[in-house]
C-alpha cells in the first residue's frame, strides 16, 4: 500500500477499524477502551489495547505495548516508515514514546482534553526544541471512539447499583411464600 504518506481517508478508517476492535476488546476486560495498531507499507506490525490493570504497569497504555510488540516483531526500535493508529489522543508519556521510536504518522480518534500530549493540552509531536517530528491526522472515527469511552465510564458509574450495593442492603428480601 505504499508508504504513509499515500494512505487514503478511507485506509485511515479501515485501519482504525482494527484500532477500535482492540479497544472493544479492552473495555470487555474492565481496562480503559483504546486501541492502537501499527502499520507499515500496508500490513499490521503490532495491535494492542490499554492493560495497565492486568499487566500492573501503568505505563501499559496501548501505544506503549504496541511500540514493543513491533520491536520485537521487526527486531529495531525505530519506524520511521510506521503509521500508529490509535483511538485516543497520546497522553505525554505515549507521545514522548513515538518521538522515541521516530514514527512516521500518527491517527488518531478522540482527542483527550484532559491529558492529550499531541494537540489538546501539549503539543509534543511538533515541537521545533525536539529533533523528531510526526505527521498528525486527527479526529478519524472519532465518535467511535469517544462513545466508547463514554459508554465504558457509565457503566462503571452504574456498576454498584446494578450489583445491588446501592439500595439492596435496605430492602428486606422479597420471599413469595410470605406474601
Ligand atoms: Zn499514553
Amino acid at each position: 500500500m505504499g508508504s504513509p504518506r499515500e494512505t487514503t481517508h478511507e485506509g485511515h478508517l479501515l485501519w482504525m477499524d482494527v484500532a477500535l476492535q482492540e479497544a472493544r476488546r479492552g473495555g470487555e476486560t474492565g481496562e480503559v477502551p483504546v486501541g492502537a495498531v501499527l502499520i507499515q507499507d500496508g500490513v499490521v506490525l503490532a495491535a494492542a489495547h490499554n492493560q495497565p490493570i492486568a499487566l500492573q504497569d501503568p505505563t501499559a497504555h496501548a501505544e506503549i505495548l504496541v511500540l514493543r510488540a513491533a520491536g520485537r516483531q521487526v527486531g529495531n526500535y525505530r519506524f520511521p516508515e510506521a503509521t500508529l493508529y490509535v483511538t485516543l489522543e497520546p497522553c505525554v508519556m505515549c507521545a514522548g514514546a513515538l518521538l522515541h521510536a521516530r514514527v512516521a504518522r500518527l491517527v488518531y480518534g478522540a482527542a483527550d482534553p484532559r491529558g492529550g500530549g499531541v494537540e489538546s493540552v501539549y503539543r509534543l509531536l511538533d515541537d521545533p526544541r525536539l529533533n523528531h517530528r510526526v505527521k498528525v491526522v486527527s479526529g478519524v472515527r472519532a465518535e467511535e471512539s469517544q462513545a466508547l469511552l463514554q459508554e465504558f465510564f457509565l457503566a462503571r458509574r452504574q456498576a454498584p447499583e446494578s450489583c445491588g450495593l446501592g439500595w439492596a442492603s435496605a430492602v428486606p428480601t422479597y420471599r413469595p411464600e410470605q406474601a
